[in-house]
């Protein structure tokens, strides 16, 4: 357990977090992607058939056209009695037929008129030279608009209709609504149940399964059919994908991978053709495994509650249509991952489709223990490593939490220019992925060194003063990027699953704690508790709305949990008034958090001030250090309060050493 004081910077950035499979992140915007960079070609490509297609409407339209000569090199072609015929047309311009020309438009010439028509006239009087107006083809320009207007139009609708019912059915061009599953197919994921450490229960559901892959006759010749569908629910990072793999690996088949997200698209219809391809696609190639990602992400439940969408929707009723559609004897199975397995359609759960349900949790202890070994396989170790106190420091941890820890060990052992990993990077390295790297060019004033390490000597002093506290392990006023000003790290002396009401609210005092020592040395207050007061209400509120520890509310359950693998929030399931008078009783139970936490410092000012006076100078006290100085400070009261039971008490332990 950590008790951080809050950076006032820090506070509001990870709420602002987005979650990286969030399906809905950018959904919106046509142009992302592939599909967009597809679409941006087809209307590109429509502006260029547009633009030849005028071109080619202007060439008709001036098609008599070769030459343009000078008005004058056309007199001197008059006079030289070279000039077989001259066309007039209304806007002054000559079309000028050659004597020598033989063809009717190829050899003519354009020349812009210059004066009247009268002065034309006279050039050409008495001369061979047929002379007439231009008529204006109507039905011409009509064709050239039509050509250079219409066609280009056409074009364009007829291409964007193509488009959209090829993507309908499946693929057709450029392969918008085909699915990527051929992209994800694996022949060998190279991963082993071996790999996956931890979760027993979870591999021992899967075995079956991939007992299953190997011989499906096995169990298609009794009768027995087999699950279609796998759905692996869990919180992000305990290896749900890596346990599909490992199906896939020890089963020996092809493992076709994708996400949820990756279906729905901006067109209705894809997500949906993109499912018939991803079938058709793991049929040929049955036995095999396809894993779904993120299910949740077309899963979703159908009715109004989570919000409708009609791409998600259909492309979800498609999932279910091949779920029904495929015989499982032919040994293709569907694995679906998903950290919010409530939001689900029933459909999606009823059997003959994910009827079956395995849960990957967060690993316990001994889990922890051998997911570090398994990772830790693959570097150099020193004697002095301890998997059990690692795996106790870090309770709530899941896979790849452990995995990159060991990874980040690795790396501050390199950079120590060490061969091996040894204890201390390991335990330093549970600090960089819990609460980020050191921040060491952060300089905090001598003000604020004084006020962080009150209020965490506040925090570990009122731990170890209760007895229902775990022991603290380390107490710093080194800030970290994550946040923290300070923290004191706590760490159980074993794996609980079940905390009783005292040790609760000797948490909430122990939150409270840093603040409690603020307010008694200086007499003020600051935002650094922001964090503690966070998590002491959270407490609070799962006593009273939760857990039926309150005086007042007894055993009735006032809220429900929202979601159990991602946040683990509850929102209230009661009446106004009801919350109302929840809040109060949350109020009242902080208080008297706060009043204990004051008495428990005040009595103990002393050892306060001198281990508050220690940590300013050296930034980091280990748990023993801490208590060596609260027990050599309490013992030093004692003697000053009774000298003469202190006297009587050394001389019986001389006696009782002497014996
Ligand atoms: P999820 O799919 O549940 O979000 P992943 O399977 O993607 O989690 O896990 C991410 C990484 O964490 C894995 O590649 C692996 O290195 C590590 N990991 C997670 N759980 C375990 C486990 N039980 N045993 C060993 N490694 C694990």
């Amino acid at each position: 357990m950590f008790h951080f004081f809050q950076d006032n910077d820090n506070q509001n950035n990870n709420r602002k977090r987005r979650e990286p499979n969030d399906p809905n992140r950018d959904s919106r915007n046509p142009f992302r992607g592939d599909n967009g960079k597809q679409l941006l070609l087809i209307i590109l490509s429509c502006l260029m058939f547009s633009l030849l297609a005028y071109n080619a409407a202007s060439g008709m339209r001036d098609n008599n056209t070769s030459e343009e000569i000078t008005y004058n090199r056309f007199v001197s072609m008059v006079e030289n009695n070279e000039v077989k015929s001259v066309e007039v047309s209304n806007d002054g311009t000559l079309w000028v037929k050659p004597v020598s020309s033989s063809g009717s438009t190829t050899a003519s010439y354009k020349v812009v008129m210059v004066g009247d028509e009268n002065g034309l006239n006279e050039l050409l009087k008495g001369r061979d030279i047929t002379y007439s107006k231009k008529s204006v083809s109507v039905g011409r320009e009509i064709i050239s608009s039509i050509v250079s207007l219409v066609i280009p139009l056409l074009i364009f609708f007829v291409g964007f209709n193509f488009i959209m019912r090829s993507m309908g059915r499946g693929g057709g061009m450029m392969g918008v609504g085909k699915s990527k599953a051929k992209l994800y197919v694996q022949q060998d994921t190279g991963v082993t149940f071996a790999d996956v450490a931890g979760e027993e229960e979870a591999k021992e559901s899967m075995q079956e399964v991939v007992d299953f892959l190997h011989n499906p006759a096995k169990y298609t010749s009794i009768g027995a059919k087999l699950p279609k569908g796998v759905l692996l629910v869990g919180p992000p990072g305990t290896g749900k994908t890596l346990l599909a793999k490992a199906v896939a690996g020890e089963a020996g088949v092809p493992f076709f991978s994708l996400s949820g997200s990756e279906f729905v698209e901006m067109f209705v219809g894809v997500g949906a053709s993109r499912v018939r391809d991803l079938f058709e696609e793991a049929k040929k190639q049955a036995p095999c495994i396809v894993f779904i990602d993120e299910i949740d992400a077309i899963g979703k439940s159908r009715d109004s509650h989570y919000g409708g969408n009609d791409e998600r929707e259909q492309t979800l009723n498609q999932l279910l249509a091949e779920m029904d559609g495929f015989d499982s004897s032919k040994a293709l199975l569907i694995l679906g991952a998903t950290n919010r397995p409530e939001v689900l359609d029933k459909a999606l759960l009823r059997p003959g489709r994910f009827d079956r349900r395995v849960i990957v949790d967060r690993p316990d202890l001994k889990g922890r223990i051998s997911i570090l070994k398994v990772h830790a396989a693959k570097v150099m170790l020193d004697e002095t490593v301890d998997f059990q106190e690692i795996a106790l420091a870090t309770s709530g941890a899941c896979g790849s939490d452990l995995a990159n820890m060991v990874n980040e060990a690795a790396i501050l052992a390199v950079k120590h220019g060490r061969k091996a990993v040894s204890q201390k990077d390991l335990l330093e390295a549970v600090e960089v992925v819990l609460v980020g790297q050191e921040k060491k060019e952060r300089i905090m004033s001598k003000e604020e060194r004084r006020i962080v390490s009150y209020h965490e000597v506040g925090h570990a002093l009122v731990a170890a003063l209760q007895k229902h506290a775990e022991p603290v392990q380390k107490i710093t006023i080194v800030p970290r990027t994550m946040g923290a000003l300070g923290y004191v790290m706590q760490v159980p002396e074993e794996e609980k699953y079940l905390n009783s009401k005292k040790e609760l609210q000797a948490m909430i005092v122990g939150y409270l704690a840093g603040r409690a020592a603020e307010e008694i040395v200086f007499g003020d207050v600051t935002t650094g508790a922001s964090n503690d007061i966070e998590k002491a209400t959270q407490i609070c509120k799962a006593m009273i709305t939760q857990y039926g520890m309150s005086e007042t509310f007894g055993l009735m359950g006032l809220a429900r949990q929202e979601d159990q693998y991602l946040s683990g929030k509850a929102y209230m399931d009661c009446g106004d008034e009801t919350a109302a008078q929840v809040d109060r009783e949350i109020m009242n139970m902080l208080k008297a958090a706060y009043e204990e936490a004051k008495v428990l410092l005040r009595a103990n000012r002393d050892v306060l001030d001198r281990i508050a006076g220690y940590l300013i100078v050296q930034e980091t006290i280990t748990g023993k250090e801490f208590m060596r100085i609260m027990n050599t400070v309490i013992s030093e009261r004692e003697q000053a309060a009774d000298p003469m039971q202190s006297e009587n008490a050394e001389k019986a332990e001389e006696l009782s050493d002497g014996i």
